[in-house]
């Protein structure tokens, strides 16, 4: 622990500032279950029903020309975003604006019309989780925090000591010691507080819950600031949305660790479509998940409401939430919007990665993985329709998860410099 970290606390900083916080069209808090509404605050759950806390706004007239306006990054949607109106002039890490590509080749192999690919691994550090932390960096400033902080199951490390390292905060990262080797030296070069705890993200998680009470000046991005930060996974619907010529896609998978990400997709599209952005047309959310920790999965396959927590077992890390904070919600849009939820074995998840990048020439990390195995087995068991346009969200880096396919693909042979043993070997494998 970092001693100048441990005296801030000690010294009882409070994170209430005089003035009241800009947070652009946000207006109020509002609980997820009974519609609760309470001010603007650094709290994540209701006092009233003990329910999740989700950002109410008041958004006015946005129009297509004011969003085209804006910078090539997630500001373009600060009009939509809990975030001070002057955002994108505070140093930051600017993460979105990521391609969104046409993926032919993939779509063939998988039987499917017409597939888009949304590449994630385009951001600053190499996931989507850059957008959830800019925006929770910008809602935590606003609020007065000093230490930005995160349990972890990798890449949200990357991106809150990023993100803490530009803007010139102090950062404290909570890590499962099990982590991949790749994310725990890509986190520990922006030199924050890098601490790897002994048990699994679920641990983790019930530390950062216990420390976000004692800590006041410290913003845990995905516990006490959590509602902003979740606000951000809407960038991704806002840039499909206007990347395909401003409409909704008809069918979209998401990976799910907590399942943040996919209800902030189906918010976004619901926004767009209130605001007049987009027409509203109906589409389906699907989630995807890795067998080895796949209770959202279990819950839809038995038609429950409710998530039984599990102990995870997969290669997949990133996705590796045993009890995740919004699998209920996760339900409700699959359901509401007719889509499904599906899991894929750790061999799977391996075989997808290895068809994207072959088909696609996008090398993604496990949770790419399991969207495109989960994709694959969705049309096989007539679940996703292939005749209708699908988008999959790639939302991380394979170069961050490089164990996953170690000693299953290399070289085809070590020659010597001679053109001969090329020809040979190429020979040998029938290139
Ligand atoms: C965190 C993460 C997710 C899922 O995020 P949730 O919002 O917690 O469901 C998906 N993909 C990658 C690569 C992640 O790091």
């Amino acid at each position: 622990m970092r001693k100048d970290l441990v005296m801030t606390a000690a010294l009882g900083t409070t994170t209430s500032t005089k003035r009241k916080p800009d947070l652009g069209p946000a207006i109020e808090l509002v609980s997820k279950e009974e519609g609760h509404r309470q001010p603007l605050a650094p709290e994540f759950v209701s006092a009233e029903d003990f329910s999740p806390l989700d950002v109410a706004y008041d958004f006015g007239r946005i129009r297509r020309e004011d969003i085209q306006a804006g910078p090539n990054n997630i500001w373009r949607y600060k009009g939509l975003l809990p975030v001070p109106s002057n955002v994108e002039e505070i140093p930051n890490t600017e993460p979105g604006g990521t391609r969104l590509i046409q993926a032919d080749r993939l779509a063939k192999a998988l039987g499917a019309k017409k597939i888009w690919i949304k590449d994630d691994t385009g951001n600053p550090t190499h996931s989507f989780k850059d957008r959830v932390v800019a925006v929770a960096l910008a809602a935590a400033r606003e609020f007065g925090f000093e230490v930005l902080a995160c349990p972890s199951t990798g890449n949200l490390a990357n991106a809150v000591a990023a993100a803490a390292a530009r803007a010139g905060w102090q950062s404290v990262v909570l890590i499962p010691k099990t982590l991949e080797r790749a994310k725990i030296l890509t986190t520990a070069v922006y030199d924050g507080a890098l601490i790897a705890v002994d048990g699994n993200y679920d641990d983790v998680n019930r530390l950062a819950t216990q420390l976000a009470g004692e800590h006041e000046n410290w913003a845990f991005v995905n516990v006490n600031v959590r509602p902003y930060y979740s606000e951000g996974s809407k960038t991704l619907a806002f840039e499909v949305a206007e990347q395909l010529g401003w409409r909704i896609p008809p069918q979209i998978v998401i990976p799910i660790a907590s399942g943040s990400q996919l209800t902030k997709v189906d918010k976004g599209f619901r926004e767009f479509a209130q605001l007049g952005l987009v027409e509203d047309s109906p589409y389906k959310v699907f989630g995807a998940q890795a067998t080895g920790c796949s209770p959202v999965s279990a819950a839809f396959r038995a038609g429950l409401d409710v998530v039984q927590p599990v102990k995870p077992d997969t290669i997949a890390r990133s996705l590796a939430i045993g009890n995740p904070a919004d699998g209920p919600y996760v339900l409700d849009v699959v359901n509401r919007t007719g889509g499904a939820i599906e899991d894929v074995t750790d061999e799977e998840v391996v075989e997808g990665i290895r068809l994207l990048a072959r088909t696609e020439g996008v090398f993604t990390e496990t949770a790419g993985g399991v969207t495109v195995a989960t994709a694959k087995k969705l049309i096989e068991t007539g679940k996703l329709d292939p005749d209708v346009e699908t988008v999959l969200l790639i939302t991380g880096d394979g170069l961050k998860t490089l164990d996953a396919i170690d000693g299953k693909v290399g070289p085809m042979a070590t020659i010597p410099p001679s053109a001969e043993a090329v020809r040979k070997v190429l020979a040998e494998h029938g290139r």
